[in-house]
């Protein structure tokens, strides 16, 4: 294989811009350093895409994407009180399903941590906050109930959840293979006391598990996994669940760590794999150059791991964050010492330092 990679580049809007700058950075110290041929193909998509050709997912991004190896995505969207602008409206739907459509991205996986160094940051109680977590949420992201036939009809509204085995496997199968490089424990969530579909997803996962006798899997109730994620989340390592239940305790588990800022993504297709920070555009501080560029820079990291099998250069990019953390640099969503704040650039800076020191 030629060490020759093509990254497609989509910052969107608000604070997409500022934070791909220095993701892109570390990633160019990480292709200089390992000697990889990384190339970067910058497109536009959201409100920036929607000013110059009147489509928030133009036809020429689309085929870019196409041409590239993996992609890496900022954020779309406008402020809230702009939302009636044709700019804005259903920017971040009309991008984000389009991408999801066009690239068939089936599985969703986000990552959710507490950093040891950032105890105070955490909703949760110190107890809890010590006892570690550090997880990553599996969401099938294509099918299920969201996608199903929707009908209203004499006052009786009706929503169909289809799962078929095939689309229950890919998700799983995922979710074995990141348990397998992890602590080895797998948890599905379904609720197969009701549910005919979580039933076949546990026969699915049965099947699959087979393949992997190293990993421990359970099963749990939705219900019962969102009070254990507050209550006890240490006890989590891999977590698969279908689209609905996955967006809710994907969205639950992305407040334990306390900011956003730190949160890394990936969604995974068949051929390309995205990578983008779960929080939105920000617009409440875009273009100040203070975001937080940690959950871009880890979606770097997670591309690299993913999409190019490179696990000791996401790695090394993993280390050096929590280095930087560690030696007390902080961005405004991190800190409530307002003299000790740095920016997106300063902390891109130290973190591109680290990974040139610790490699
Ligand atoms: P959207 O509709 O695009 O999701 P939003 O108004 O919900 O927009 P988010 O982007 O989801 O905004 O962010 C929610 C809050 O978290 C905002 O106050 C935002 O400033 C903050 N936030 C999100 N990402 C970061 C970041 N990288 N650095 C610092 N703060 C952030
Ligand atoms: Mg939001």
């Amino acid at each position: 294989m030629s060490n020759s990679y093509k990254i497609a580049v989509l910052p969107g809007d608000g604070i997409g811009p500022e934070v791909c700058a220095e993701a892109v950075r570390v990633l160019q110290t990480i292709s200089e350093l390992f000697k990889h041929d990384f190339q970067f193909h910058h497109a536009l998509c959201g409100g920036a895409a929607y000013t110059e050709h009147k489509n928030h997912l133009p036809q020429s991004t689309i085929d870019l994407v196409k041409q590239c190896d993996a992609v890496l995505f900022g954020s779309v969207g406008g402020p809230t009180d702009a939302q009636e602008d044709p700019k804005w409206k259903d920017a971040e739907k009309n991008c984000i399903l389009g991408l999801r459509k066009n690239f068939n991205l089936a599985v969703n996986i986000r990552p959710a941590k507490i950093y040891s160094m950032l105890p105070d940051l955490s909703p949760l109680k110190p107890t809890i906050v010590q006892a570690g977590v550090d997880m990553v949420i599996v969401r099938e992201l294509i099918s299920g109930i969201y996608f199903g036939e929707h009908s209203t009809k004499d006052g009786v509204a009706r929503d169909v959840m289809i799962y078929s085995e095939e689309e229950i496997r890919v998700p799983v199968k995922f979710a074995f293979e990141t348990a397998r490089n992890r602590s080895k424990r797998l948890t599905v969530v379904d609720k197969a006391n009701v549910l005919d579909c979580s039933r076949l997803w546990r026969k699915v996962t049965k099947e699959v598990a087979a393949s992997y006798p190293d990993v421990a899997f359970d099963f749990m109730y939705i219900d019962n996994a969102v009070m254990q994620l507050i209550k006890n989340p240490s006890q989590f390592d891999v977590i698969v669940t279908g689209n609905m239940f996955g967006d809710i305790l994907s969205d639950a588990a992305s407040v334990l760590p306390g900011s956003l800022g730190l949160m890394p993504s990936a969604s995974l297709g068949e051929k390309i794999h995205l990578f983008e920070p779960i929080g939105g555009s920000a617009p409440d501080i875009a273009g100040k150059g203070i975001a937080n560029p940690i959950a871009q820079i880890l979606s770097g990291a997670l591309l690299l791991r993913y999409s190019f099998k490179m696990e000791k250069e996401a790695a090394l990019i993993e280390k050096a964050v929590n280095a930087v953390l560690e030696s007390g640099l902080r961005t405004g969503d991190l800190t409530r010492d307002r003299s000790n704040v740095v920016g997106s650039k300063a902390m891109g800076d130290a973190i591109v330092h680290q990974i040139q020191t610790l490699y």
